[in-house]
């Protein structure tokens, strides 16, 4: 075994695979950029060496810095994570040539996972199913539009050298084939710098089922079972789960010995996963093949038992898998989310900023926290905006769905946009609780999971009211607790004021909808109840808080609720949902922010990749003004209403802080 690994990664995996090199007594070298100089994964490492500066591909993208790190250090292994390097042929390459080993698989397999098209000629012959369609060389659009007819709409395009959804067309009809094949080719050649597509009949209701695969250098292959990512939006996965639900043990099977198959086809060693559509029919076909360990490892970890980090190593080490196929069984079912710093409510925008307050759930054998990040660190431009991956286990799928929806009510993260209201809303709809899932599951599901539709607040605008007088009185008692004279009538716990009934009077706003609430205070024996009105009904309440539960009666129904309050935003966790509300503070005159600036904003720090228009120019209402991009994503500046541009603060290429203005803009009267 090796005494000493470099991780050539950063965030929660380098994190991960740290932990388990500890636990085997394996001494661990991090590398680190600019940005990362007092990040998690360097604190936690023996060792660390500075390999530049903060975007990756003046750092973690730098093959040779890695390969000197690990040279100078004396790390006889390099572990690269997901991501980064983790792919990259030639730096593997590049690893067997400075005698380290790279933990992962023989380069040929990078290879020939590599190109969609030369993967599917692979598994064509290894008699792995593949979905319908063409994948040859001849690129005349004659031949790919024959065959897209001879199958039948709907198609998808795909560029062979394709990934993250790149280069990717649905074709819905003949006659908008042209149209498709010539966009998908313009996006491939400026992402992958190749433009050559292959075909395949388009599933309109699959699902994405991948499985786990481990090959040694002995001979030995199993499978790891299975695992669900259906849900996914812009072809990233969001939630993944194992085992997958409804698949029969015939099924299981065949899709686990077709993977073998698959990885035994390039000779493959380590982790590996085969990524299949899974149709209604119960057909599968080979979609890729993941040269790595994947981001959704730890649902297989705990439907197994197995430390996956520990099984790479061993067999990059050169010994025998630890388990053979008999000896591999599934126990219970495991979720993972994915924590995000991004507004689901603005297009899954990436958001960046300081984590000013963090708190996970606690974790135990049912609730698992994989993260890179503490509370006080940043989270920047240059990286993936994952915060935490929230990973839950439990004996079945509905007990470990309810674990799911507990944990993510418990986790606290101020300063940072995150999608953990958008994921809580997710993991308690009915149709993600009854498996009623497919790959567009989140464009199906939209209006309920962003709660679009009318919603009646009868019960929650009392229970939200209750805990915000329920907390200003354990805030006043706790300011009491701390002075000198707590009798005096300055430090009175309930809404006392000299000559006046105890009467709170309250606006709760709740997507964009302000409800006046008034709250009536009385006594009762040593302890409060209150009457609480909205729109004229009038509710009586009493309750607690403890932690942060709110324990409720209201007209004698009771229930207890975890709440959360950042600033004036109270967030009601219920068991269908979540319920975000704002307290409406007097305007004192000093909300004085702006909204008639006449400039647009950039909505994130980034870099400018293309300015549409010219100073001076008139635009339409929605047109697109500008693309900026930030953490790997693309996204359109538009025009807020027609008007004219006046100015252009930016050019192509250019860094942009978050909230500069981009432009000067008058909005042309309607
Ligand atoms: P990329 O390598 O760009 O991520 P993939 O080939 O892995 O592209 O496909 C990404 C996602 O697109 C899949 O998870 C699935 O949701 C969807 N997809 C891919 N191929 C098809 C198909 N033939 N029919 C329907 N959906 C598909």
């Amino acid at each position: 075994m090796f005494t000493k690994i470099l991780i050539a990664n950063r965030g929660e995996i380098a994190c991960r695979v740290i932990k388990t090199a500890r636990k085997m007594g394996i001494l661990t070298v991090a590398v680190y950029s600019d940005a990362d100089v007092d990040s998690l994964h360097v604190n936690m490492a023996d060792e660390a060496i500075h390999i530049g500066a903060s975007p990756s591909r003046e750092s973690y993208l730098l093959s040779e810095k890695v390969i000197a790190a690990a040279k100078r250090t004396g790390a006889q292994a390099i572990h690269p994570g997901y991501g980064f390097l983790s792919e990259n042929a030639d730096f593997c390459r590049m690893c067997t040539k400075a005698g380290i080993t790279f933990i992962g698989p023989p380069v040929a397999a990078i290879e020939a996972m590599g190109s969609k098209s030369a993967a599917k000629n692979i598994m064509e012959k290894a008699q792995v199913p593949l979905v319908p369609g063409y994948h040859g060389d001849d690129q005349s659009m004659a031949v790919i539009k024959k065959a897209a007819d001879d199958m039948g709409y709907p198609v998808l395009l795909k560029a062979t050298a394709g990934g993250g959804g790149k280069g990717m067309r649905q074709v819905w009809h003949e006659d908008e084939f042209a149209e498709g094949f010539a966009a998908a080719k313009r996006e491939a050649k400026s992402s992958f710098g190749d433009d050559r597509m292959l075909v395949e009949k388009y599933l309109t209701q699959p699902r994405h089922v991948e499985i786990q695969v481990f090959c040694d250098n002995h001979q030995n292959a199993v499978y790891l079972f299975e695992r669900d990512c259906s849900v996914q939006r812009r072809h990233q996965k969001v939630i993944e789960e194992a085992p997958a639900f409804s698949m029969s043990e015939e099924l299981r099977a065949q899709m686990g010995e077709s993977a073998i198959k698959s990885a035994q086809a390039i000779g493959y060693q380590g982790a590996g996963t085969v990524e299949f559509l899974l149709d209604v029919d119960g057909s599968f076909y080979f979609m890729e093949m993941n040269t790595r360990l994947q981001v959704e490892h730890p649902v297989t970890e705990l439907i197994t038992g197995q430390d996956l980090v520990e099984w790479q190593l061993r067999v990059a080490a050169g010994e025998v898998l630890p388990k053979a196929q008999h000896e591999l069984k599934i126990n219970g079912h495991a979720f993972e989310a994915r924590i995000y710093a991004e507004d689901p409510n603005n297009d899954f925008l990436p958001a960046t900023g300081t984590l000013d307050f963090l708190q996970p759930p606690v974790e135990s054998e049912f609730v698992r926290v994989d993260t890179g990040v503490r509370q006080g660190d940043e989270v920047s431009v240059f990286y993936d905006p994952m915060i935490a991956k929230l990973i839950v286990w439990d004996e079945n799928r509905e007990k470990a769905l309810q674990r799911l929806a507990k944990a993510l009510s418990e986790y606290r993260i101020n300063g940072v946009t995150t999608n953990i209201d958008f994921l809580y809303n997710l993991a308690t709809c009915a149709p993600f609780v009854n498996a009623d899932i497919d790959t567009s599951f989140i464009e199906k599901n939209q209006a309920i999971i962003f709660h679009d539709s009318e919603q009646s607040l009868a019960g929650e605008l009392p229970m939200a009211a209750l805990y915000l007088v329920l907390s200003q009185a354990q805030q006043a008692k706790a300011k009491a607790a701390k002075t000198n004279d707590p009798f005096s009538p300055w430090n009175m716990t309930n809404a006392w004021r000299l000559n006046e009934a105890n009467i709170h009077h309250m606006i709760l706003a709740h997507n964009g909808s302000e409800y006046p609430i008034i709250v009536e205070q009385k006594r009762q024996g040593s302890g409060s109840y209150y009457l609480i009105s909205v729109d004229g009904q009038t509710v009586d309440c009493q309750g607690r808080i403890e932690n942060d539960t709110l324990y409720a009666s209201i007209d004698g129904y009771r229930s207890h609720t975890t709440i959360a309050q950042n600033a004036h935003q109270i967030s009601l966790y219920h068991q269908n949902g979540v319920f975000n509300f704002t307290h409406v503070l007097p305007d004192c005159g000093d909300n004085s922010a702006d909204d008639n600036h006449g400039g647009l904003l950039a909505p994130m720090n980034g870099t400018m990749v293309s300015v549409l228009i010219k100073a001076g120019d008139s635009v339409t209402a929605d047109q697109p003004l500008m693309i900026m991009e930030a953490m790997k994503m693309e996204h359109t500046i538009r025009a807020p209403s027609k008007g004219v541009v006046d100015a252009i603060y930016y050019n192509d290429g250019d860094m942009v802080d978050g909230g500069a203005e981009l432009l000067a803009f008058t909005a042309e009267e309607a």
